[in-house]
């Protein structure tokens, strides 16, 4: 229905790509009817309607659907959850009206919805369940629904969120605050067990101009983390600096592709020297002394021989074969000099190759043009075969 609505303004296939741009912008997030809301939602066409008539939230009967207009305070990061009869995800909203405060409990698809919201957004809520009196606690059911809306100045009446927003260099140990930055670095995630449950740990390094902090992401934040690259900007809601560091648990969430974040100027991405460079990701600015070669080549997944012509029978007999393109170079910064490889899209971006270019011929043909080139490559660095340091660029970013 709310597609139906959508193609009145967009063709089949730009509705398509914009929901495809969407579901990047929130990395991923967003399920395809997430996205069709936010865009109908952007698109001005969805209205409060006319016909419910808001309730109070002090006013709430149990076992009632009840339709207000409130002002989110909090979004709790979602969880996972499994019982023997179901299992699935879920997501808090803390949410009040000049009356009261209640918690919205968000299920499944429902929770992408979550994550578009951010604190201090007016919320209408129509027919959610009345789960618990004291503290107020509602459901939203297949029926409910929920909708961002602007807010008008009747909604200065609702309270709004006593956590306020800092910069990095403002933050004070242990008091709880929202920041907006830029990813500088990420680490890998970080599985472990903890009573009995799986539970997961992301580090990500933010900079805003102001200063550089690390921010540790648990649990569904830290998959969310993941998702972002090196660069971009993410908000974190309800972050506490507890020893110098940020956390983001359960109380807090991520928010990436936060709308308005104004740092465009601010924070420009930190780069790092290759002599400090380590399993993280980071970005490298670097010369490129000489392009070694570049091939694409044809790998055995048995034995892991390869060859650049495409066998059908290894020789050690296996037919499974997966192809892989790289470029070997070897870069330089202030910091010293280093072995660097690119892997498949990067390699084919730093040549400027097209489709079915032979990529040896076209590297040597580039040589003497690529050498003395300054690039900028997101990175990691890692042991090579014999022990030394090899600096693998994940992505050409200039
Ligand atoms: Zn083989």
């Amino acid at each position: 229905m709310l597609k139906e609505r959508l193609l009145e303004r967009f063709s089949p296939d730009a509705l398509d790509d914009a929901v495809r741009q969407k579901q990047d912008q929130f990395a991923g997030l967003l399920t395809e009817e997430a996205a069709l809301r936010v865009l109908a939602h952007e698109a001005g066409f969805i209205q409060p309607p006319d016909d419910v008539a808001y309730a109070p939230l002090q006013s709430a009967q149990p076992g009632q659907l009840l339709s207000a207009r409130v002002r989110v305070l909090a979004v709790f990061a979602p969880k996972r959850f499994a019982t023997a009869e179901r299992s699935g995800r879920l997501c808090k909203i803390r949410v009040a009206d000049s009356s009261l405060s209640a918690d919205v409990v968000l299920w499944n698809s429902d929770v992408d919805f979550a994550s578009t919201l951010c604190r201090n957004d007016v919320l209408l809520l129509k027919d959610v369940s009345v789960k618990v009196l004291q503290p107020l606690e509602l459901h939203c059911r297949l029926s409910s629904e929920l909708r961002v809306v602007s807010a008008t100045d009747a909604d200065a009446a609702l309270p709004t969120a006593s956590v306020p927003q800092r910069r990095l260099d403002e933050l004070s140990e242990g008091t709880e605050a929202d920041v907006v930055a830029r990813l500088a670095e990420k680490q890998p995630l970080k599985e472990f067990q903890r009573q009995g449950k799986t539970g997961y740990l992301s580090k990500i390094k933010l900079s805003d101009g102001t200063a550089d902090l690390w921010a540790a992401c648990w649990d569904e934040n830290a998959h969310a983390a993941q998702k972002l690259s090196v660069g971009d900007a993410v908000k974190l809601e309800g972050a506490v600096l507890k020893n110098g560091e940020l956390s983001v648990s359960w109380s807090g969430r991520l928010c990436p592709a936060p709308v308005d974040h104004g740092l465009g100027a601010v924070a420009e991405t930190p780069c790092k020297s290759l002599a400090d460079l380590d399993g993280s990701d980071a970005v490298v600015d670097v010369r490129v002394d000489k392009v070694v070669d570049a091939q694409r080549v044809h790998k055995c997944r048995s034995c892991g021989s390869k060859s650049p012509e495409k066998k059908a029978v290894c020789v050690c007999g296996s037919e499974d074969f997966s192809s892989l393109t790289y470029a070997s170079l070897e870069l330089s910064d202030a910091s010293g000099r280093f072995r660097g490889v690119l892997f498949d899209a990067a390699a084919v971006a730093f040549l400027g190759a097209k489709a079915g270019t032979d990529l040896n011929l076209l590297s040597q043909l580039k040589r003497d043009y690529l050498a003395g080139k300054n690039v900028k490559l997101l990175a990691y660095a890692k042991s090579g075969r014999t022990g030394q340091k090899e600096i693998v660029g994940k992505a050409v970013l200039s």
